[in-house]
């Protein structure tokens, strides 16, 4: 059998992270993955993730995203790969707008906070100064906007790839296409059983995203189908990188009152934008790929044509991708409650990615020496249990 300190189940955004983190630390780790990560099948696909660091999410996030922005400069400098496109964020929100977004209540106002909080360079805009430096988009006139030169997007399929190829050269095992069955304690740890093996290990990092729910069958933890759609631009000079930044627009109530979106990339098949659903949960195992012409014809009417110029109704590419959200929007970082020496890592609700990175520095950190410099106690499953 083969053995090690520690194995890292699930090598996505969070895994791959972690099982990098770990090795360099010089521990003996492993790395197991159902799939061929990066793959299109969980939470880290599709070309781009936005980041920003005034986190709108809560104060208790931010020192995760800039340790995350600090090694994807260290990685890219290691890999000669590009991770971090700082081409700006705009957060702008309209009268009509809740204000809710991610389960949290003053979203706009919370990343201002935030920013001034953490002396992150920003700017507060009117309607009028964000129709100016953006003409793409179609205002009402009433709309609030936070702009963050810092921010931009990363490229998921890019982190995951170069996390799990220095963690190899640094001596990782990487096991894929082989997946998790059981894990099963035993008195120096615990043996992890797969479809094709058995590895006995002194601890777990449970990072297995939307499948979550085999190893801790929670009730906070809920799967929402979420779709990606690529239109295609009158001009791709006008939403290049250089001229347009990275959004999250509130426009009106519910779940339907807001969509984000990206530049377009150099060679994409369009602007990439999506919206949230939270009403519909879905099986991770049995996921449909393949998304309605009506699905995106609501897309178009509803967000894209009332709001951004130039962008025609042709729809070049789309994808589904799975949120694992938990009630009030937050991470689960803790200890299993049943399985010792099992870590969970479960942060998605639909804002996990930028904190990837720093998230896998504080795991490998708690594995290694039974702490990490960021706290990880906002976090806890402790939450849940009280309700
Ligand atoms: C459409 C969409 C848009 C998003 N936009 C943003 C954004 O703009 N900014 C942002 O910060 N975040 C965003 N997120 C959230 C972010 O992408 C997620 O938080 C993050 O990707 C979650 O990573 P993960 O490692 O938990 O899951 P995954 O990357 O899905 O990894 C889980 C892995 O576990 C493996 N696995 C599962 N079960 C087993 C098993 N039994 N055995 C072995 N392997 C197993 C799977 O194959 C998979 O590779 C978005 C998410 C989606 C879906």
């Amino acid at each position: 059998m083969t053995t090690a300190d520690v194995a890292v189940i699930g090598l996505g955004a969070m895994g791959s992270a972690a099982l990098y983190q770990l090795a360099r630390r010089g521990m003996k780790a492993i790395g197991i993955d159902r799939f061929d990560p990066p793959h299109d099948r969980g939470s880290s696909h599709g070309e781009t993730r936005i980041t920003r660091q005034a986190i709108g999410e809560g104060a208790e996030y931010v020192p995760l995203v800039l340790r995350s922005h600090a090694i994807w400069r260290e990685l890219e400098a290691q890999s000669g790969e590009c991770l971090l496109h700082a081409v700006g964020g705009l957060i702008l929100a309209g009268e009509r707008a809740e204000g809710r977004h991610h389960a949290k209540p003053d979203f706009l106002g919370t990343t201002v906070a935030t920013a001034r909080q953490f002396g992150i360079a920003h700017e507060v805009l009117s309607a009028e100064q964000i129709a100016e430096r953006f003409p793409q988009l179609i205002l009402q006139g009433d709309e609030q906007g936070y702009y963050e030169p810092g921010a931009g997007f990363v490229l998921p399929e890019k982190c995951i790839e170069v996390q799990l190829t220095l963690a190899r050269r640094m001596g990782a095992g990487v096991f894929t296409g082989e997946r998790v069955l059981r894990l099963e304690p035993t008195p120096g740890g615990l043996t992890v059983h797969t479809s094709r093996a058995r590895y006995a290990v002194g601890r777990v990092v449970l990072s297995a995203g939307a499948w979550v729910r085999e190893f801790l069958p929670l009730e906070a933890f809920r799967v929402h189908r979420q779709v990606l759609y690529w239109f295609e631009p009158e001009d791709p000079a006008l939403y290049a990188p250089e001229r347009f930044p990275v959004f999250i627009w509130l426009h009106g109530p519910g779940e339907d009152g807001h969509f984000y979106g990206f530049p377009m990339l150099q060679g994409s098949a369009g602007v990439k934008l999506a919206g949230e659903q939270f009403s519909r949960e879905s099986d991770p195992d049995q996921v449909e790929h393949t998304v309605s012409s009506e699905q995106i014809g609501f897309i178009y009417r509803h967000h894209v044509a009332p709001r951004l110029r130039a962008l025609g109704p042709r729809c070049t590419r789309t994808a589904a991708c799975l949120y694992t959200s938990t009630p009030d929007g937050g991470f689960v970082l803790d200890w299993h409650p049943e399985l010792p020496g099992v870590f969970v890592v479960s942060p998605c609700s639909g804002h996990g990615f930028k904190h990837s990175a720093g998230l896998g520095e504080a795991i490998a950190q708690v594995i290694a020496e039974g702490r990490s410099a960021v706290s990880l106690e906002p976090f806890s499953l402790a939450r849940f249990a009280k309700r």
